[in-house]
């Protein structure tokens, strides 16, 4: 099964500030163990295009982008909150992230591969459609995933959210749209704290207390998401992939390791197998302490293309 590894230049130009974790090292802690693990052998290599402002329209509004253009800096920081900081490069980076997934989708309609990893940044799942938050400006799964539903007329789109923290925007973009069904779950009581607690029909959200471990993980994926992506049937799925539950990661509380991503994406490719073609987009959301991240991501890719 191909698997491709889709990223951009201007990924590694934003940054926000040399204290800040969310940083260009990031990416290099992702390629060299790809490399050192000859994984960079067999993926296919794509460079993401940029978004085009009508493909964010689909999920951001036009206040927010045209809020965005104004606030960014011709050079120094700009913060939009304490953490969330533009630099002279945020913006294409941005664009590109976002861009990242179509790229991918249309790839994968193309049948030139099934699979695909975005190791973009910024990441998305927590900028909702007029707010930026959490270090992510655009949703950047939210972009794909509205773009392949219009661009390619499906019918279901599943979205799966393993990051420690909680996929707000992802949540606020597509709540009670009948296409989609996000499964996710994240430490709670954690940042952003926005639990909806909403019983929105489309949205399986599971909580977790700190120090669950990866067997808590694993049954929960077991019990409660893969019976209801199964009876939804996506013909699509998309990930947000954060790699911040690993338990080296010092930005939260629980314990997963390289094996339990590996378990889950074996999970998730089985479905997308079943109903879906196989057809899988994963995007780079957060991870922070950069050896566990790139271990991690390895396991991840290694998962997705059946290794
Ligand atoms: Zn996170």
């Amino acid at each position: 099964m191909k698997t491709l590894y889709i990223t951009h230049p201007a990924c590694r130009l934003h940054e926000m500030g040399d204290w800040h974790p969310e940083s260009p090292g990031r990416l290099d802690a992702i390629n060299d163990q790809l490399v050192a693990n000859g994984a960079m052998q067999w993926l296919g290599a794509m460079t993401a295009i940029t978004a085009a402002d009508h493909d964010l329209l689909r999920v951001h509004s036009p206040e927010y982008l045209a809020h965005l253009r104004a606030r960014a800096p011709q050079c120094g920081y700009v913060e939009l909150d304490p953490d969330t900081i533009m630099n002279c490069h945020t913006l294409e980076a941005a664009y590109a992230a976002a861009g990242a997934g179509i790229t991918a989708v249309d790839a994968i309609m193309r049948g030139e591969a099934q699979t695909a990893f975005c190791a973009v940044r910024p990441p998305g799942h927590h900028a909702s459609s007029d707010q930026a938050l959490g270090f992510c400006f655009f949703n950047n799964l939210a972009v794909a995933v509205a773009y392949t539903l219009e661009k390619y007329k499906l019918s279901r789109v599943a979205i799966v959210d393993f990051d420690v923290h909680h996929g707000n925007g992802t949540e606020e973009i597509f709540a009670g749209n009948h296409k989609v069904l996000m499964c996710s779950f994240y430490q709670h009581p954690f940042f952003p704290n926005v639990h909806t607690q909403k019983h929105v029909k489309n949205m399986l959200n599971v909580p977790v207390s700190a120090q669950s471990d990866g067997s808590a993980i694993r049954r929960l994926v077991d019990e409660r998401w893969l019976p209801r992506l199964r009876e939804f049937r996506p013909e699509f799925i998309f990930v947000s992939a954060g790699f911040d539950a690993h338990r080296e990661d010092e930005m939260a509380q629980l314990g997963m390791v390289e094996d339990d991503y590996a378990w889950i994406t074996r999970q998730i490719v089985e479905v997308a197998e079943e109903t879906a073609k196989g057809r899988i987009v994963s995007f780079l959301e957060g991870g922070y302490s950069l050896p566990a991240l790139g271990r991690s991501v390895v396991a991840h890719v290694r998962a997705l293309a059946k290794l």
